[in-house]
Order: structure tokens, then sequence, then C-alpha cells
């Protein structure tokens, strides 16, 4: 089962990533945990990485593709949670999932009000939860992520609005696999 949950920052896309890779027992994949994890142990990576983090901005394309390639290739199904976001890494994805012959099964897109996002990312805390850079970061979502959903085909899409229990979601999503 090869998985994309899109949305926008804050809408759950962790949170219904991670039922689903318990459910499925396939891998969450989810480039910020794994951009946050390389700040933190202070890597080359990490470190370019962190300026265009705490300002809401997506790192440059190159940094992802090699990271993506790699826990695909190395990954027996999986749920990538916050890639592609914009044209070029969509096509980095299907030319990577091209080379290692897999199919995608579903893009999952969580929906939710901006005004409910904002607040969800406000009692979240992370340090690039602030009200500036949650603008930034959702302005970024519509200009460039959400275009990209037209390179799907229409039936390869399962919009979920993303209010309510966790649980609930987390249902309505299964009964769209
Ligand atoms: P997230 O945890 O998905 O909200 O991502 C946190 C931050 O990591 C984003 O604001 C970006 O700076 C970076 N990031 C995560 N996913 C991507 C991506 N697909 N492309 C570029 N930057 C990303």
């Amino acid at each position: 089962m090869h998985l994309l949950m899109l949305g926008c920052p804050g809408v759950g896309k962790g949170t219904q990533s991670k039922l689903l890779s318990e459910f499925f027992n396939i891998p969450h994949i989810a480039p910020g945990n794994i951009l946050r994890d390389l700040v933190k142990k202070k890597t080359k990576t990490g470190k370019l990485a962190e300026k265009y983090i705490e300002k809401g901005e997506l790192v440059p394309d190159d940094i992802l593709v090699y990271i993506i390639q790699d826990v695909i290739h190395n990954s027996n199904g999986f749920i990538l949670d916050g890639y592609p976001r914009n044209k070029q890494q969509i096509k980095f994805f299907f030319e990577i999932m091209r080379q290692e012959s897999r199919q995608l099964t579903k893009v999952i897109l969580l929906v939710a009000d901006d005004d409910i996002i904002v607040e969800r990312m406000l009692k979240r805390g992370r340090a690039d939860d602030t009200k500036e850079v949650i603008k930034n970061r959702i302005e970024i979502y519509k200009k460039e992520t959400l275009p990209i959903l037209e390179m799907f085909p229409y039936s390869k899409i399962a919009i979920v609005e993303s209010v309510g229990e966790e649980k609930s979601i987390h249902e309505e999503i299964k009964s769209l696999l």
C-alpha cells in the first residue's frame, strides 16, 4: 500500500498518518519529522534546512529528493506525509515510483477551515507554529501544494474533512481506501 497524505499544515496529517501506519503496519514517512531530526542533530543538511523551517518556507527540492528516494527504496509500502508539496517534487515522486515499480494506492486529502487549522497549530506550539510563520505556511500551501492535485487521476483522490474526533476521521479514511 502506497499512500500520500496531503493537506494544509496543521490539518491533522501527522495524527491520521500515524493511525493508518499502525492499522496497516506500514511505515509513516514524514519529511517534516526527518528534517526536524536532522536540525536537532545539527547535521549539514539540518543546518541548511533550519533556515527554511523557521520561516515556514519549503526547503529546497534537491535536499529532500535523496531522502525520499532512499526511504521509498528501502520500504515495502508507505504513508508519505507532507510530500510532494510542489510541482517539482511531484515530478520527482512519479519518477521515483516508476524507477521502483511502485503503484500509488491513494492520495488522502485532509481539509478543514483555516481558522480551525490556525487554532490547532497555535495549541501545538511547535517552534514554527507562531502566527506569522503559520500564515506563511498556509499561503505557500495554497500557492504551491494545492495546484499539484490536478496531477493525480481524480479516482486516486480521497477527500476527507478533518474535523471532529480523530478516531472517526480515521474510520472515514479507511472506508475510502
Ligand atoms: P511539517 O512537519 O510537514 O509541517 O513540515 C515542517 C517544515 O519542514 C515545513 O514548513 C518545511 O520547511 C519543511 N518541509 C516539510 N515537508 C517538506 C516538503 N515536502 N518540501 C519542502 N519542505 C518541507
